[in-house]
């Protein structure tokens, strides 16, 4: 095998004793000029340089490192005049891989020089690829190669500085996948992996090369945008991102859809340092989630507010359900013809250990906000059902239980499933059953509402429209709903018969529902005017305090069995008068 060496010396002696080796594979070239070293080893391969520390004039170290800091592969072996051991080593230092005495130049001792120059030259340059591997590791995200948490703070930190400097604006994405446990859970981690890959790397595209997006731990990315325009830049980026994440992954021929919620944060407008900047951005992302997912919001200054009052309420209303502090009122609902209870409206109530009694006004849009209406749902439907049956094995056999569920349910898959699971525990005749839905959890997305409303059909119960008047559904609407009866809201009902108003509403709710032919029920009825006011309307139901207020089970008991007929106790006419 061949070896090259450069020689850099002006000196001819020095020269001469490398001339004066005869080695067949040894090749010597001599040059007298540092700047011509560059353009030499551009042409071609050497295998050692040797430089006379006397040509370099006193800025010998200097120049070694100078040579090493350009990318200069090849090992240096510096020409000492005299062994002088704390020049050699300051050469070592600066980047020499080892040295020789002029006096020393002759075959074997040069061989022996080259090899161990390589040799320690190759050993480095490991090293040196191994740090560089080791720092990469460092700061970069394993599964998906993207920066991790640790290089996103010290970009992010970057980008803040010369914000300050620059009077340029700085965007912080917070981005988590909805419902990326689940996937995880179901379909297993590797999958759950795969996924990440394929989000990171339509982030990568979905933004500028010079904006970051990182991993920032499990299923958090965060994007970093510099010299961005404000709202309607970061805008149009976070409905570029929603977009592309929400086609269709396909992993292991297998096709998956997913959303993500963004928050977004700005600099200076939200926060002047970097980790409040991420912490703003975080809370704008947590109120995406609550607030239906699959979307971006912007940070704004009350959401901390309302994100703490809310986390403390939501741990005592999640410790709610554990503890059982939940309960369920029953509400009778009367028959106008016979006068008679024919059925019950099952409302939860909060047994707070300090507070008493929490009405569901306090806490329904709450436990909606932060996806725990699903579960208050589930256990009312299940208690309600429980409760009844006894009912029904009491003697009271056609008795109708109405359960309010709410239109978050409706985002929920297994909705189903779980309405079925729960009729077949309880072995509720589904036929009793009423479902109460409100009038404004319909009518953002109707044609969904109308399959699910569907499917819960296809069980045997019923469906009630409740505060049915207040949410403007047009009538367009109301006519493809699988519904099957009006609830007639109470606001309208208070008014009776004074304001002309709500009389004339409730008039053509009543009217409206009959010729549907859909049932109708009065809720709030207070007052025997107010009775007396549905009746004439012929309207065939009512509920409200002037029959009983929401009881507890025990007492809703002795209600039934005390089998109060109304119709007499109002001292009733029989007849009805049917106003048109
Ligand atoms: P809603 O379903 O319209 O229930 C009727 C509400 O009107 C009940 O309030 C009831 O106590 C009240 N009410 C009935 N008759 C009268 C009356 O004559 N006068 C007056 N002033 N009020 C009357 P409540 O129990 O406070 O429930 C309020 C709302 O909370 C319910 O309205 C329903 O939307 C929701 N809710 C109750 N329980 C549940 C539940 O288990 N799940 C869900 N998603 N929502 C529930
Ligand atoms: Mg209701
Ligand atoms: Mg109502």
């Amino acid at each position: 095998m061949q070896i090259s060496i450069l020689v850099l010396t002006n000196d001819a002696s020095i020269w001469k004793d490398f001339l004066q080796i005869d080695h067949a594979f040894l090749n010597k070239q001599r040059i007298m000029n540092l700047k011509k070293v560059f353009e030499l080893v551009q042409k071609k391969r050497f295998d050692s340089l040797f430089i006379d520390m006397e040509l370099l004039d006193g800025n010998a170290a200097n120049t070694v490192y100078q040579l090493q800091q350009s990318n200069f592969e090849i090992p240096i072996v510096m020409i000492l005049s005299e062994e002088d051991e704390a020049q050699a080593i300051e050469m070592q230092k600066a980047g020499a891989q080892d040295f020789i005495l002029k006096s020393e130049i002759e075959e074997k001792i040069v061989l022996r020089t080259i090899r161990y120059a390589t040799n320690k030259n190759q050993l480095l340059n490991q090293l040196q690829k191994s740090r560089d591997l080791e720092h990469h590791l460092a700061y970069h995200d394993f599964l998906t190669g993207l920066p991790n948490r640790l290089l996103f703070h010290d970009r992010l930190n970057q980008a803040v500085k010369k914000g300050k400097r620059s009077k340029d604006e700085v965007a912080l994405f917070f981005l988590d996948l909805d419902g990326f446990k689940k996937i995880n859970d179901t379909l297993g981690h590797s999958f759950g992996d795969e996924l990440l890959k394929m989000v990171a790397s339509r982030l990568k595209r979905a933004i500028r090369e010079s904006d970051t997006v990182s991993r920032f731990g499990g299923d958090e990315f965060t994007v970093l945008l510099q010299n961005v325009n404000s709202v309607p830049d970061t805008k149009t980026i976070a409905k570029k991102i929603l977009e592309t994440l929400s086609k269709p992954f396909t992993i292991n021929e297998r096709e998956l859809y997913i959303t993500t919620s963004i928050g977004i944060s700005l600099f200076p407008r939200d926060a002047s340092d970097s980790e409040t900047l991420v912490k703003k951005a975080d809370v704008a992302m947590y109120r995406a989630k609550a607030a239906g997912k699959n979307l971006y919001m912007h940070y704004t200054f009350s959401m901390d507010e309302s994100l703490f009052e809310s986390l403390t309420l939501e741990n005592s209303l999640r410790k709610a359900i554990k503890q059982d502090e939940l309960v369920v009122y029953y509400q009778p609902q009367i028959e106008v013809n016979t006068g008679k209870i024919y059925g019950l409206e099952a409302l939860v109530r909060w047994q707070h250990p300090d507070y008493g009694i929490i009405p569901p006004d306090k806490f329904i849009t709450l436990a909606e906000e932060i996806g725990l209406i699903t579960e208050i749902d589930e256990w009312v439907l299940r208690r309600a059902c429980e409760q009844t049956k006894i009912w029904h094995s009491n003697g009271f056999k056609n008795l109708k239980i109405s359960v309010n569920l709410s239109g978050k349910n409706f985002k929920q898959k297994n909705l189903f499933k779980r309405f079925d699971r729960i009729l077949k525990d309880t072995e509720f005749p589904a036929e009793h059953l009423w479902v109460e839905i409100t009038e404004k959890s319909i009518v953002s997305d109707i044609e969904h509402t109308i399959e699910i409303l569907n499917q819960l059909k296809s069980l045997g119960l019923k469906i009630a429209l409740d505060d049915f008047g207040i949410a403007y559904s047009s009538l367009n609407y109301l006519k493809r709903l699988p519904i099957d009866m009006l609830k007639v809201d109470r606001s309208f009902v208070g008014g009776i018969p004074v304001d002309r108003d709500d009389s004339a509403i409730s008039t053509a709710i009543v009217v409206l529902a009959k010729s549907m032919m859909l049932q109708v029920i009065a809720e709030g009825v207070e007052t025997k005017d107010q009775l007396m006011f549905f009746k004439a309307l012929n309207c065939e139901g009512m509920q409200g305090y002037l029959f009983g207020k929401p009881q507890t089970a025990a007492s809703t008991t002795n209600l039934l069995k005390s089998n109060l007929n109304f119709t007499s106790h109002f001292n009733l006419s029989p007849q009805p008068t049917v106003v048109k």
